[in-house]
């Protein structure tokens, strides 16, 4: 039996770098003999003009009969609104992340050689960053109760975990480790908040059930140094939503390339190599580069890498998409987001979205 693919293109570039994705998955699967079957379905600005919602219960309908999902982005200027009444693209991802249950958000991020001047840290700290942040994503202080008091003058936010919540993202996370390098850092504030002591302890609690991952307890504002200090110390990084939410950007700014970072948010699953789970860009709709044929597929091709690895349970054909984006890197190909400066003296060859998905479809043949 085949696996079943959802496809949501979604606005701006979305289309666009999903068409290249979609050529890379049929390929790689084809030569494997594996069938996958696709469907499409709206979401986002696209699916507010064609249904007037963001999320229609159709696509979250088909999302939840599938093995996947691939998401383009979502979003863009022609629903910008102060209207406070007006729904909203970022709804329908919002949507879909709580109507499928996923709790837990990856981010890798990965410096490639041949981009190490994109980054913003010096040559030799960016050198070897190869890390994962696995980010809680559907409780903590995001979902608690919030309110105002003392007359509107006094505002409070609730941050509360149960076992149950932080124990399957721990478990997610050490499994990834598992598959990677066997290291894991777990990010608290364990020294003043109590959800923090309760993350600690669960921690503790899975831990002898991996006993070949190195764990080590690291407090939030030390990591957002370290990230920056020697981000290469890093393996798989698990942490509760807010602190994730904010060491995740920090963590896609090190190779400083937004249009080579991929995501996958993930379901809970007896095997961790067949979890339902939503694979999509870190970057947004583009709508100042939508339509020119200029956007950077690769995020949307590394999403699918993931999509092999964490749903279909096929890191063979994940291990085969990241190395065909290693080598039109090398090639010298660039789409120009990822051009070096004209004061660079690089030689590269210019690419768009087109150019660069033909590439790969000759490194994997
Ligand atoms: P953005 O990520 O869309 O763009 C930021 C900058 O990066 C732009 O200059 C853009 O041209 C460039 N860029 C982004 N992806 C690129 C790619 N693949 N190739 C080349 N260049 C690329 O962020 P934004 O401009 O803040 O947001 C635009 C719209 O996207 C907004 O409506 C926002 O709400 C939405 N958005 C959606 C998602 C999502 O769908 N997950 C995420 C972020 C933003």
């Amino acid at each position: 039996m085949g696996e079943k693919l959802l496809v949501l293109p979604g606005d701006g570039i979305g289309p666009e770098v999903v068409d290249v994705a979609l050529k890379v998955i049929q390929k790689v699967a084809n030569t494997r003999g594996v069938e996958i079957e696709t469907d499409e379905a709206l979401i986002g600005g696209i699916a507010i003009d064609e249904t007037g919602d963001p999320l229609p219960p159709e696509t979250l309908e088909k999302a939840r009969n599938s093995d996947a999902i691939l998401l383009g982005a979502v979003g863009g200027p022609k629903w910008d609104t102060t209207d406070p009444g007006a729904r909203r693209p970022e709804e329908g991802l919002l949507g879909i992340r709580k109507g499928l249950g996923l709790f837990a958000n990856l981010r890798p991020v990965t410096s490639y050689e041949s981009l190490i001047k994109a980054s913003p840290l010096r040559a030799d700290i960016a050198q070897g960053i190869d890390l994962v942040v696995v980010r809680e994503l559907t409780g903590g202080i995001y979902f608690g109760e919030r309110g105002r008091r003392n007359g509107g003058n006094e505002a409070f936010d609730t941050c509360a975990y149960s076992k149950e919540e932080v124990e399957r993202v721990v478990r997610a996370a050490f499994d990834m480790a598992q598959g990677r390098r066997k290291k894991l850092h777990s990010i608290d504030k364990a020294n003043v908040l109590e959800t923090s002591r309760l993350w600690r302890e669960v921690v503790l609690e899975v831990a002898p059930d991996y006993p070949d991952v190195t764990l080590e307890h690291q407090l939030v504002d030390n990591a957002a140094m370290q990230l920056i200090r020697y981000p290469s110390q890093y393996d798989v990084l698990v942490t509760e939503n807010l602190f994730g939410d904010i060491l995740s950007d920090e963590a896609a700014m090190l190779t400083g390339s937004i249009g080579m970072l991929p995501s996958a948010s993930l379901a809970e699953s007896a095997n961790p190599g067949r979890r339902l789970g939503l694979y999509e860009p870190v970057h947004g709709s583009a709508p100042d580069i939508a339509g020119t044929g200029k956007a950077n597929p690769l995020a949307t091709v590394l999403s699918c890498a993931m999509m092999f690895r964490y749903s279909f349970a096929m890191e063979d054909a994940a291990a085969q998409i990241d190395a065909a984006v290693d080598a039109v890197l090398d090639m010298g190909l660039r789409t120009p987001d990822i051009a070096p400066g004209a004061d660079s003296g690089q030689q590269y060859t210019p690419a768009g979205t087109a150019e660069m998905g033909e590439a790969l479809l000759k490194a994997l043949s």
